[in-house]
């Protein structure tokens, strides 16, 4: 059979680590060893019942949608959104409903980047924005944050270059569960009046919180910003794949383009359940968030003192991020051999741009996230 040759994009393209660890701790579950898999993006709750029926009761609406979304879901979500970060140009015509955050962030790109376009990316970040910005053909140029996960202003400004075409910036943060201050956001805002350079701003988790002091990053005056968001995290929806994008008109109808010839609307039982989400209540309920305090507060209890074991204190999202710097060099080994054993599963923080750390979920239940601290514990 004659040799193929495939493209060359798929030269940096792997699968993400994430997904490849969940693998390897399915596998391991299925050879029979306990595992303790502390590696999971998502809430572990199940879909609410008024979401399963009010999306069951409605399968007959099964065609294919406006591109960007149905239009109840559109002015819902642009009226949550103006009130919620204060913003009056949010108007329904600047919200592109999507199939989970990552095609709305990825048409950002795309709708932004041109060849060699440069776009700055606070690190650690998650996983997928390398992938994503250099899909879109630009170039990636990491910025890391400073020692409290804040945001390097200073280091971002020496950064800017002629193709600065925009900055990511994603708060509460995946991986470190971080926040940045309102200080440094409106230090990055002065920096960049009067450029044409676009805030790209992930508030994925920004309902996800663990304080009353948070600044949504597109409240601080950005004079170009895009917010990326959905229903992923906050609503357990992981699975559905419903998110969106707000932007100016001119963005959201070049994205609306690249959206329909690619992926298409979102699914319809998917908008629906977006829908029925916000109808009810568009912050996670009350119970989730007590739940993940509690589970906040049990890591603590187990990680705190450990000599040579650092991290931050999430403010948000559901991480801990374990700065391990101090105990090994290569945080792949030393979570390969914890999984190995004791069963606990983190992802390392080669993942994040991050070798010396790893990545903890606390959002297992109680006994297993207990049982899986006391092991680690044991491992340090
Ligand atoms: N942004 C961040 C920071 C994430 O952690 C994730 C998921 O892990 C996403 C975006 C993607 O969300 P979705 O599953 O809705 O595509």
């Amino acid at each position: 059979m004659k040799e193929r040759k495939l493209a060359d994009r798929l030269s940096t393209m792997n699968e993400s680590a994430t997904l490849a660890l969940n693998a390897r701790v399915k596998q391991l579950a299925a050879e029979g060893t306990q595992v303790f898999n502390l590696t999971a993006g998502e809430l572990a709750d199940d879909t609410p019942e008024y979401i399963k029926s009010y999306v069951s009761d409605k399968l007959h609406l099964n065609k294919y949608t406006p591109v960007a979304g149905v239009s109840e879901l559109r002015t819902r979500i642009a009226d949550m959104a103006q009130k919620y970060y204060g913003l009056a140009w949010i108007k329904p015509d600047n919200v592109l409903v999507t199939a989970g955050a990552k095609p709305a962030l990825y048409a950002s790109f795309l709708a932004l980047i041109d060849p060699g376009d440069e776009v700055i990316v606070p690190i650690p970040a998650w996983v997928s924005y390398n992938k994503l910005i250099e899909l879109a053909g630009g170039k990636v140029v990491e910025v890391p944050l400073d020692e409290n996960y804040d945001l390097d202003t200073a280091a971002i400004a020496e950064h800017i270059t002629p193709k600065t075409k925009a900055i990511l910036l994603n708060s509460p943060q995946n991986p470190t569960g971080a926040i940045y201050s309102k200080a440094s956001l409106i230090k990055l805002a002065d920096v960049l009046a009067g450029t044409n350079i676009t805030i790209i701003s992930d508030d994925i988790y920004s309902k996800l919180l663990y304080t009353d002091t948070f600044t949504p990053v597109p409240t601080v005056g950005f004079e170009h910003v895009v917010i990326i968001s959905g229903f992923s995290k906050s609503q357990a929806l992981t699975g559905w794949r419903i998110g969106y994008v707000i932007a100016d008109s001119a963005l959201i109808k070049g994205m609306t383009g690249i959206i329909s010839h690619t992926m298409g609307n979102a699914a319809v039982p998917s908008q629906l359940a977006a829908l029925a989400a916000m109808e009810k209540n568009d912050t996670p309920p009350q119970e989730t968030l007590e739940k993940l305090k509690a589970r906040r507060a049990l890591v603590l209890k187990y990680l705190h003192g450990i000599k040579g074991l650092n991290f931050h204190i999430p403010e948000g999202a559901f991480y801990f991020f374990l700065d391990l710097r101090k105990i090994t060099k290569d945080s792949t080994t030393w979570c390969e051999t914890l999984l190995e054993k004791t069963g606990v599963a983190l992802v390392p923080g080669e993942a994040f741009a991050a070798p010396g750390f790893a990545r903890l979920t606390f959002v297992t239940d109680d006994k297993t996230l207990e049982n899986a601290l006391m092991r680690l514990k044991a491992f340090i």
